[in-house]
């Protein structure tokens, strides 16, 4: 703490703040501010000033200065979230802004690892690694267009790699953390800057101990994760099952299996209105015009549409679907993973159906993020939770009881929904349950997408009522979760972390917050901290 524990004035933080990060990188002009106070889903305060460093030493500088001054700091990406995890709580903050700080730093052939800084997107760092022939083994998230490595890391995210990899937790060696003191944390087997983490344990998991934090312990600056091969062949699969619980039986049987490298699962009203009922050819289109001039995002779309030419008669009659990429070391190796998964799938009763789904994804994995909206217009945000295999049908079940206990607030505000699951690693499905209504789009919705994809869509009168019973069900639905024991990525301030771990945790995870942060200025109140 500093000569004093009073907050000074703004007036004199900006200037403080300027002479580190330099003029330029410093917002402060009312609207981009209250921009920042909302993510795709909440309104909260706005931050009393922003920064966009460009190094880590800045960031250290500013958040040191930040904090003695007894600021609140908010670290930030893309705000592509909806956890309210990027949102003040009213109190003075300075938000951190951290996507300048986006160099990929070492790329070692030799030891397999890759060192970038935690402002770089996922696509950044994938066309980074994509002429060296090596991968992380979780390579990205949908949003990864312009969602950053370092929220990810906060958010513990899936899904490129996800179904044989695991989270992106798994991909890390190490991290450089900046506290709330404005010190560096480095971890791995040496603190020593030359000697990078070639392995993530020493002792204790001290990596781990940030990973899915959602920046309450400190600001994620630089990473290290693990490299593998790119496939020298990938194979796509899609199945059609006759029931729900055959769906459930075959994602489990092909999940145990580790052969897929993703591995998507819809409902019926999933795929019908939220893939096809627009047309899948149309919505490719639409992103072609979001993604004008952007070279190489252009041309994946362009062939994702050439897939997408059986349009609506793709999904004509079909029921619960699974999605799968499978990644091998040649064609025999992808042939034979994909013979394997073809069988997990027929013995449950699956019919093979065109894949055009996962070509489509692996074709364009980081397209601007047009889902942001429903297919008309609405807005749109997901509730998830994860649970082993055997708990996935229950689940699914459960979700159902709710939402029809919920018919006539879900009628009254015509609100819709879709399931998706997918699979982590060997032995965890999750299942997102994505929630439709129509309402004014805001600023957050809007902020990377082009006018020619917004004007084609229609627009709706602010709706706060429907809003609100949206946040009662993802509420609701969390609760539900809870009760099944569930785990949660992206926690936030959404999901009850504190309230589900055993006392003794709950002490241990408060001692350490208290250690890192002992005046509780680091993203106060993510994760109950
Ligand atoms: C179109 C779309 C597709 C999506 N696809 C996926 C998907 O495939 N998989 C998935 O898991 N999620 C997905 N998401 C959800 C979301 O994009 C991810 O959670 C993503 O990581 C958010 O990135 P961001 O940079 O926008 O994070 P932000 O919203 O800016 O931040 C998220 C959290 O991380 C913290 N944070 C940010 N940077 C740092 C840092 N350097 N150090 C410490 N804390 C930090 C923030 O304080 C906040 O708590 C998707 C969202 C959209 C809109």
């Amino acid at each position: 703490m500093s000569a004093s524990s009073e907050r000074s004035d703004p007036g004199k933080l900006i200037d403080a703040l300027a002479a580190i990060v330099g003029p330029d990188a410093i917002v402060t002009d009312a609207e981009t501010l209250a921009t920042y106070g909302m993510d795709l889903f909440y309104q909260g305060a706005a931050p009393t000033v922003a920064i966009e460093p460009a190094s880590v030493d800045d960031i250290a500088s500013a958040i040191q200065v930040a904090c003695e001054e007894g600021f609140a700091i908010i670290p930030r990406g893309a705000g592509l979230s909806y956890s309210a995890g990027t949102l003040g709580d009213g109190r003075p903050s300075v938000l951190v802004e951290t996507r300048r700080l986006n160099r990929v730093l070492e790329i070692n052939t030799e030891d397999l690892y890759v060192r970038v800084e935690c402002g770089a997107t996922w696509k950044q760092l994938d066309d980074a690694l994509r002429p060296s022939g090596l991968r992380t083994p979780f390579w990205g998230t949908g949003s990864g267009l312009h969602a950053t490595v370092g929220s990810g890391l906060s958010y513990n995210v899936v899904n490129y790699g996800s179904a044989r990899y695991g989270a992106v937790a798994d991909s890390v060696l190490g991290l450089t953390v900046v506290l709330a003191d404005g010190s560096q944390l480095r971890t791995g087997p040496s603190p020593a800057p030359d000697q990078p983490p070639f392995n993530r344990y020493y002792g204790p998991d001290l990596a781990g101990l940030f990973l899915g934090d959602s920046g309450a312990f400190g600001v994620k600056a630089e990473a290290v994760l693990r490299l593998i091969p790119r496939a020298a062949a990938t194979g796509y699969a899609a199945f059609s099952f006759p029931s729900r619980e055959a769906f459930a039986a075959a994602i489990a049987k092909v999940g145990r299996s580790g052969l897929t490298s993703e591995c998507f699962g819809f409902d019926p009203y999933f795929l019908s209105e939220r893939i096809v009922s627009t047309g899948f050819a149309d919505d490719v289109r639409k992103l072609l015009g979001v993604a004008s001039g952007q070279g190489s995002v252009l041309k994946g779309l362009k062939e994702a549409l050439v897939v997408a030419a059986a349009g609506r008669r793709y999904a004509e009659g079909v029921g619960y679907t699974l999605h799968m990429t499978v990644d091998g070391r040649d064609a025999k190796d992808a042939d034979s993973a994909l013979g394997h998964v073809r069988d997990f799938c027929t013995s449950e009763g699956g019919e093979e159906i065109e894949a055009s789904i996962p070509k489509i994804m692996r074709g364009t994995p980081f397209p601007p993020p047009a889902m942001i909206f429903g297919p008309k217009g609405e807005s749109w945000v997901p509730v998830h939770c994860m649970l082993p295999h055997s708990r996935h049908l229950a689940a699914l079940e459960s979700v159902d009881r709710y939402m029809d206990e919920h018919a006539a607030l879900i009628d009254q505000h015509g609100i819709t929904w879709g399931q998706v699951s997918m699979l982590i690693g060997q032995n965890t499905t999750l299942v997102e349950i994505n929630l439709y209504w129509q309402d004014e789009r805001t600023a957050a919705q809007t902020r990377y997408l082009e006018d020619s994809f917004l004007n084609a869509l229609p627009v709706y009168d602010a709706n706060p009522a429907a809003r609100a019973a949206v946040g009662e069900l993802r509420r609701g639905l969390a609760d539900v979760f809870a009760e099944q024991g569930a785990a949660h990525i992206q926690i936030g301030r959404l999901f009850p972390l504190m309230e589900s771990r055993d006392p003794r945790s709950q002490a241990l995870l408060k001692s350490i917050k208290h250690q890192l942060d002992p005046r509780g200025l680091m993203n106060p109140g993510v994760g109950g901290l």
